[in-house]
C-alpha cells in the first residue's frame, strides 16, 4: 500500500548510498553529495510523528522535524523525537495568525520561537501552508533577517541550491493538488507514486535530494492507512475546488463580445 509506514521503511531503504541530513546539518556543514534532506512537517498527527521518528531512528537517519505551536506543540513528543537524534524546528503559520500584518506577525514569529527555544535549541524554521488562507508566511522574510533571530536559515528560502525537491503533498510526488509546498528554484521530476521515487532514489536520479514527508500521510496499521486516506482525498477535492475558484477568467473582448455567431 502506498503511503503507508511500510512503504516509507522502503524509502529510508532506497536512502543507503545517500548521506541523509538534517536542514540544519545541511547550512551549517559542508558536506559532499550524493546526499538527501530529510524534512517532516508535523501539521497534525503526533504518533505519526513518533512512528516515523522511530522508524528512522532505528534505521539510522537523522532529519528534521517542524511542529506548528500550539497545534503540535507537545513536550513529550518533540523530547522523544529530539533524544532520537533529530532536529526539532519550529513550523510557524505568523501571517495567517496576524491576518497579513507584517509587523505583528513578527511579533508572534519571537513570542512563539522563544517558547521554543525554553526546550530545544531551534536553529531552522519552515512555513507552513494553508491552502485557505491568501497569506504567504515567507513574506515575512523581506522584512527582517534570520540573523535578528539567530537562526541559520529557513527550509524554503535557504535551500534553494538542491537539484530536486519532492513532497508528499496532495499524497502523490508531482505537485498535483499542492498549492503552497513548492520550493521555488528546485527543479521538479515527473514522480508520481512512491515506489516509482524508490526507483528513482536507487538510480541516483540527482546528488542533492530534498525531501518532505508528512508523517500523518505515513500512519502505521490498516486503520490510520484509511484515515489518512480519507483525509487526503477530502483534501484533495477542497483544492481542486479551491483551483476552480481560482482559475483565470478567458480573456473578455474589448468593446463587447463582437465574436460572429454562427
Ligand atoms: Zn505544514
Amino acid at each position: 500500500m502506498d503511503f503507508s509506514l511500510k512503504m516509507y521503511s522502503e524509502i529510508c531503504r532506497a536512502l543507503e548510498p545517500y548521506r541523509v541530513v538534517t536542514v540544519k546539518q545541511y547550512l551549517s556543514q559542508d558536506i559532499e553529495p550524493p546526499l538527501v534532506i530529510m524534512r517532516h512537517d508535523v501539521d497534525k498527527d503526533l504518533d505519526c510523528a513518533l512512528a516515523v521518528a522511530e522508524l528512522e531512528y532505528r534505521m539510522g537517519i537523522n532529519s528534521t522535524y517542524y511542529f506548528r505551536y500550539p497545534r503540535t506543540f507537545d513536550l513529550v513528543t518533540m523530547s522523544k523525537i529530539s533524544r532520537w537524534g533529530h532536529e526539532i524546528g519550529y513550523h510557524y503559520e505568523v501571517m495567517d495568525k496576524a491576518g497579513g500584518n507584517i509587523q505583528k506577525a513578527l511579533d508572534i514569529f519571537r513570542q512563539e520561537l522563544d517558547i521554543f527555544r525554553r526546550y530545544f535549541p531551534v536553529s531552522t524554521v519552515c512555513r507552513h501552508g494553508n491552502p485557505l488562507t491568501k497569506w504567504d508566511g515567507k513574506e515575512i522574510w523581506e522584512h527582517c533577517d534570520f540573523k535578528d533571530f539567530d537562526l541559520e536559515g529557513e527550509a524554503y528560502l535557504s535551500l534553494a541550491d538542491v537539484s530536486v525537491y519532492l513532497t508528499d503533498t496532495g499524497r502523490n510526488w508531482c505537485g498535483s493538488r499542492n498549492i503552497k509546498d513548492f520550493l521555488g528554484s528546485g527543479s521538479s521530476v515527473s514522480i508520481k507514486k512512491t515506489p516509482e521515487l524508490i526507483a528513482f532514489l536507487q538510480n541516483m536520479g540527482a546528488d542533492r535530494i530534498y525531501l518532505n514527508c508528512h508523517p500523518e500521510r505515513w500512519a502505521p496499521g490498516l486503520w490510520g492507512w484509511v484515515k489518512s486516506l480519507l483525509r487526503d482525498k477530502t483534501l484533495n477535492l477542497g483544492k481542486f475546488l479551491i483551483n476552480q475558484c481560482h482559475r483565470p477568467k478567458p480573456p473578455s473582448f474589448p468593446g463587447g463580445d463582437t465574436r460572429r455567431k454562427n
